[in-house]
């Protein structure tokens, strides 16, 4: 996941220019700053190149799932449903506003399995979270189906999925509410920060006044100390300084889903000389942002062996059940309900466990991800590094 990678006098230009007025507030500063709104006008060209209505910055991903979440009315003692195979900010997000997380398992799509999100719906269930997992869509539209069913709100974690879509539609604005970030390895990077979009006005005021201590940044006389408050947020401002950057990376966006759809395509004719091999199921292989290649075996017998042998190569896969940050049976803190809160909270409230979390819960998400070997896809890739992946994927189907 690469905006690191291209990475260069575009952003310096953009950046200088917040330097030279020296705002870097993104609200305020009238006089001095000019013309110059970089978030804002960062916003305006995420919710162009999306299709959403309104776009809120925030300060990273896992701010944008909570002030998502708050928006949406998320609090103590709610139920959030999401997967057990997506990043720790998910379900970090939900129990910090005081909610339980929930999580299905995943499917063959390595997204949120639509019929084990019906069987863990209850009455308490205030939102569900799918993740598009790498870039590439969850059973989105049979997701909403369900959660319209029950008139539940769905929250998209499009974080790993800048630039995808699903048959044309950008993900993060099927449901309510997408949120996205743009921490240092994804797609497209300010460094930290992150994205909510959204087509429901009212949902977007909420984001927009929650992540700034609850101001309706309606002009007042006053100025900002001016400003009305309809309810208590917080400070998850971006910066002007990202905000620019931001303006430079997506601008490169297009090209970087290419260069990675094109360096997959590759990985993907390589890979399919290994006897036996699958590939992750996708509605529509198209709209995949193609940031990562993933590839099952038959067996986990079979995936630690091509590990090995891949390993050797020089070209080391990421298995996910490995992962300490991705996958719900490595989530120690969680299952063991760590907290630094002397009297247990979120795990416990007035002396009482409100939520357990068993290792072996998720059976099927483990058997799909003992099996599955994934690479990053480079944005560039050099002549030499394509010969010694291929030639890694060579050896596989030979001695397998
Ligand atoms: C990266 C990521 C986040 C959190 O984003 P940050 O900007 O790092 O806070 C949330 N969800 C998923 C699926 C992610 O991959």
């Amino acid at each position: 996941m690469p905006g690191f990678e291209v990475f260069g006098e575009e952003e310096k230009r953009e950046v200088l220019q917040v330097l030279e007025s020296g705002v870097l507030f993104r609200y305020g500063f009238e006089e001095q700053r000019g013309d110059q709104w970089k978030v804002r006008q960062f916003e305006e060209a995420f919710a162009r190149y999306t299709g959403a209505k309104h776009a809120q910055a925030v300060s990273s991903g896992s701010a944008a799932l909570k002030v998502a979440l708050a928006a949406l009315g998320v609090g103590a003692g709610d139920e959030v449903i999401t997967q057990g195979y997506t990043f720790v900010a998910t379900w970090e997000a939900i129990l910090d506003c005081g909610a339980i997380p929930v999580f299905t398992e995943i499917d063959a799509s390595l997204n949120m399995d639509p019929a084990d999100l019906e069987k863990k719906i209850t009455d308490k269930t205030k939102a569900i979270i799918p993740v598009h997992m790498m870039g590439a869509a969850a059973k989105i539209e049979e997701i909403l189906e369900i959660a319209n069913r029950y008139s539940i709100p769905v929250l998209e974690d499009s974080a790993q999925a800048m630039g995808g879509r699903l048959f044309g539609r950008h993900l993060g604005t099927f449901g309510a509410i997408g949120t996205f970030s743009l921490d240092s390895v994804k797609t497209i990077t300010t460094g930290e920060g992150g994205m909510c979009i959204t087509n429901d006005k009212t949902l977007w005021q909420r984001m927009d006044n929650y992540h700034d201590h609850g101001h309706d940044h309606l002009p007042n006389p006053g100025g900002r100390g001016g400003e009305k408050r309809p309810f208590v947020g917080f400070n998850f401002r971006m910066m002007e300084v990202q905000g620019a950057i931001g303006l430079a990376q997506l601008a490169k966006l297009d090209a970087i889903l290419a260069a990675q759809r094109a360096h997959k395509d590759l990985l993907r004719e390589a890979a399919s000389a290994i006897p036996g091999v699958s590939f992750r199921e996708m509605q529509d292989p198209a709209g995949d942002s193609a940031t990562f290649f993933t590839f099952l075996l038959p067996d986990k017998a079979r995936a630690d062996k091509a590990a090995a042998i891949l390993k050797e190569a020089g070209v080391a896969p990421t298995r996910w059940s490995e992962n300490t940050w991705h996958y719900y049976p490595n989530w120690e803190h969680l299952l063991n309900g760590h907290t630094p809160c002397a009297n247990g909270w979120p795990f416990m409230a007035h002396g009482k466990q409100r939520s357990t979390y068993a290792p072996q819960a998720l059976p099927q998400t483990t058997a799909l991800l003992e099996r599955a070997l994934t690479w990053q896809v480079p944005v560039r890739l050099t002549e030499e590094r394509k010969q010694t992946l291929c030639n890694g994927l060579r050896q596989v189907a030979h001695k397998l």
